[in-house]
């Protein structure tokens, strides 16, 4: 027996958090989202916040250092010892030598890694029409999956507004930055036989039906 440590990845806009928010629900996972904790220290502007936020506004990656090290504290809390589901991390190869280093460390090993694959034009219309709400982060596009009340969350009811970093100059960065950096990790996984690809360009119901039955096949395989 033992974990399902997963990685979801892709390039900016491939709908992660959109997934990871309703895997939550399916899948006793802990579900750990750098952006997320970066946009929360940024918030509370904690000295790791105040660092990373100039790096998060021009769309370019944190140093690993930073990120490496967040990570790895975030890894060892209780809620992760049965498994996680990691949204947005690694993005670089010695970020995924990081983690192999750590959960080697603890016994463990990444059990797949989820690519969800979308082509830059759909990207690019993705993270142009997404808002998200102040509260809580929830994800909202304002033509494929827009509020029931314009500019306020369905879940929480807080304001919806534009990320920062979803401005065009921001995006078209991001985009390289994903290409230069992250993508290098589809030859990395498949080298290590841990690679999965999902068809990011369905409709979200979609997307999340089939990464479901990738992890059920991964649950019987692995034993969970
Ligand atoms: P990521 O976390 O990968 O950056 P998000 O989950 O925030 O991506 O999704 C980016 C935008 O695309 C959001 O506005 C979201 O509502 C929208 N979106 C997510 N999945 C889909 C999908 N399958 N089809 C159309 N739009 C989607
Ligand atoms: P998206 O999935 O839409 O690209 P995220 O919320 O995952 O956005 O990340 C927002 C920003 O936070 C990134 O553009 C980057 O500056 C920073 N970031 C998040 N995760 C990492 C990481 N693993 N390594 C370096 N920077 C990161």
């Amino acid at each position: 027996m033992s974990e399902l440590d997963l990685i979801l990845f892709g390039p900016p806009g491939a709908g992660k958090g959109t997934q990871a928010d309703r895997l939550r629900d399916d899948f006793q996972l802990a579900f750990i989202s750098t952006g997320d904790m970066l946009r929360a220290n940024v918030k509370q502007g904690t000295q790791l916040g105040l660092e990373a936020k100039k790096y998060m506004d021009a769309g370019e990656l944190v140093p690993d250092a930073l990120i490496v090290a967040m990570a790895v504290e975030r890894l060892q809390e209780e809620d992760a010892r049965d498994g996680f589901i990691l949204d947005g991390f690694p993005r670089t190869i010695e970020q995924a030598k990081a983690l192999e280093k750590q959960l080697h460390d603890l016994g463990r090993r990444v059990t797949a890694a989820l690519l969800i694959d979308v082509p830059d034009v759909e990207v690019i219309r993705r993270l142009s029409g997404r808002r998200v709400c102040v509260k809580e982060g929830h994800n909202y596009h304002i033509d494929f999956d827009p509020p029931r009340r314009e500019g306020v969350c369905d879940q929480d009811g807080s304001q919806l507004v534009q990320r920062d970093d979803d401005k065009p100059e921001v995006i078209e960065n991001r985009l390289r930055v994903y290409h230069e950096n992250t993508e290098p990790l589809i030859e990395y996984y498949d080298d290590h036989g841990l690679m999965r690809r999902i068809d990011g360009t369905r409709p979200a119901d979609d997307v999340h039906d089939h990464i479901r039955a990738v992890i059920a096949t991964l649950r019987l395989e692995e034993n969970v």
